[in-house]
Order: C-alpha cells, then structure tokens, then sequence
C-alpha cells in the first residue's frame, strides 16, 4: 500500500500519520525526519541539505526527490508519505520515479480545514516557558489561564504562530498547495477528509478510506 497523505498545517497530519503507519503496518516517512537523519549521520546527501539549511535557502526539489526515493526502495511493506511531495515538481518526480520502478500510489488522502479553523488552532498553542508542557487555547487550554497545570510556569506563543506568522505561512501553503491538489484530484486515488472534527473522528475517517481502497486492489 503506498499512500500520500496531504493536510493544511495544524491538521494533525504528523500525529494521524504514526497512527495510521502503525495500524496497518507500514512505513511512516517524514521528510523532515528524514533530513535531520541524513545531517546527523553525515551522509552525502545529508552534508548537501545541511548546506542549503544553512545558507537559507529552500532544498531543491531534486535533492529532495533523492532522498526520499532511496527511502522507498528500502520499504518493501508499503510506506505513507507525510510532508512530501510539497510542491507540483515534487509530485511528478514521485510519479515519474515510480513508474521506472513499476509501482504507483494507491490513495491520497487530503486532510483539509477552513482557513479560521487553522488561525484558530494554530494562534491558540502555547507552551509552558519553564517545562515547555504544549498546550492549546482551542482544544487544550490549561486549568488556570496562562500558567502550567504542571508546574505552573507562564504559558507564551512561540512568534512561529503569531496570527500575522500563520496567516503568511498558511499563503504559502496554499500557493504550492493548489496545483497539487489538482494534480491528485484528477486521478481517481484522491480523497478530501474533513479536518474539523475531533482528532479521533479524523482517523476513523482515514482508516476507512484505507480499508476501501485495499478491498480495491
Ligand atoms: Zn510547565
């Protein structure tokens, strides 16, 4: 089974993806993971992505199709894609690597939500200045107002989810996200989930959607 899993930020994409990746027995790849192993174990495409993550400028799309292309040959089982492929290129190297190697994808799912919704939550996080406890005015708040339940330090907004921060962020997001979705949604893989709803509902939502494409095939 190999499944892309797509999601405006604040979606949960990172924690349904483990779940997901447990549950059915296949391998979890995450590109950001999966830099931060290269860099710490030095490889040669490691040291190049450490390069570009020190000058400030974006990783190519061709280095980043590399890296997660020698990630999939090692995944025999099946793997979930989650942060990856980013942009249009990115998806039609995917498909393109893919097809030399005669595989394909079998489902993509997209995890979406309102643009309010993901102000809401992602301007709601905060976290513990003392323990860095995380927590969520929308769907985590702390028993008293900004102090820790665990150790009652003050509660502060990373300057990451300042709401003119989310509001750029989430821009660009949609800029690259748009002819992607596209992209998917001409092909009959394609699946829009709702990201509105509790956490538990979500993966009921994936799972299912995972279950009926495997009686599919
Ligand atoms: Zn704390």
């Amino acid at each position: 089974m190999h499944i892309v899993l797509l999601g405006c930020p604040g979606a949960g994409k990172g924690t349904q993806s483990k779940i997901l990746a447990a549950r059915h027995g296949i391998a979890h790849i995450a590109t950001g993971d999966l830099f931060r192993a290269e860099i710490a174990a030095k490889s040669p495409i490691g040291l190049k992505v450490a390069d570009y993550l020190k000058s400030g400028t974006l990783v190519p799309d061709s280095v980043v199709v590399e890296m997660v292309a020698g990630k999939l040959d090692a995944e025999g089982k099946g793997w979930l894609l989650d942060g990856f492929p980013r942009t249009l290129e990115q998806a039609q190297a995917l498909d393109k690597y893919l097809a030399q190697s005669g595989g394909r994808i079998d489902l993509v799912m997209y995890l979406n939500m309102p643009d309010g919704v993901v102000l809401k939550r992602l301007t709601g996080r905060r976290s513990c200045e003392k323990c860095g406890e995380l927590y969520n005015l929308e769907s985590r708040p702390s028993q008293a107002e900004g102090k820790c339940d665990k150790c009652g330090g003050d509660l502060k907004q990373r300057e990451d989810d300042s709401e003119a921060t989310v509001r750029k962020r989430l821009m660009v997001y949609e800029d690259l996200t748009r002819p992607l979705v596209a992209y998917y949604r001409s092909e009959q893989v394609f699946h829009e989930i709702d990201g509105n709803q509790s956490a538990e509902k979500v993966t009921h939502a994936l799972v299912d959607c995972i279950e009926a494409t495997e009686v599919k095939r």
